[in-house]
């Protein structure tokens, strides 16, 4: 029987902590689904074929996986594709507490799938696309958190909204 697994996330961009636990996972697996969702309930700066497309370049080493877009139900996406295991990736406790509801949620959805947490590398533990998306936007150097071809698509971005005078979103100064 073939193992596959799917990757779930945003990847608003993808980072070099999504780019670890997808190697990971692909490690383990015989097929890799990353699936990148559509609408997720946060604010995006990548549309979903942009996500798609750079995603799809930071793996294209990884001969076993690859990257799909998705706007259903999770469990539903994975039945889709034959998937037997949903894989997340752990950095803080905060992240446990949300991925134990969502796996015992999807448990219920679909009992059959198994729910895989792997946890982040000490290098990535604080990085999120958030931080990514606040350092680039506001000028930083985000080398060491995103592969070249993703620093370039968050440059150009930066000048788009620039241009268009939308401030830069500053996630560390939130309330
Ligand atoms: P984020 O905006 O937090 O980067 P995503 O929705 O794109 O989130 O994340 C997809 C999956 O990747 C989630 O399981 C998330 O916990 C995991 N992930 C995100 N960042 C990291 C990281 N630095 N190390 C390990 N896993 C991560």
């Amino acid at each position: 029987m073939k193992h596959i697994a799917i990757y779930p996330g945003a990847f608003d961009p993808i980072h070099f902590g999504h780019v670890d636990i997808a190697i990971r996972a692909a490690s383990i697996f015989d097929e890799l689904v990353v699936a990148v969702y559509d609408k997720p309930a946060k604010p995006l700066l990548f549309t979903i074929q942009e996500r798609v497309e750079l995603t799809r370049q930071a793996l294209a080493d990884l001969p076993n996986a690859r990257v799909a877009a998705y706007s259903s139900l999770t469990v539903e996406f994975a039945r889709e594709v034959g998937a037997q295991a949903i894989v997340r990736g752990l950095r803080a406790t905060n992240d446990f507490e949300l991925e134990y509801q969502m796996a015992l949620t999807n448990r219920k959805l679909a009992p059959e799938i198994e729910f895989i947490c792997l946890m982040t590398r000490q290098d990535y533990a604080f990085l999120s696309s958030s931080v990514v998306k606040e350092v680039a936007l506001l000028g930083g150097d985000v080398s060491g958190m995103v592969p070249l071809h993703v620093a370039s698509a968050l440059e150009i971005k930066k000048r788009e909204r620039e241009k268009n005078h939308q401030p830069a979103p500053v996630v560390s100064l939130r309330d």
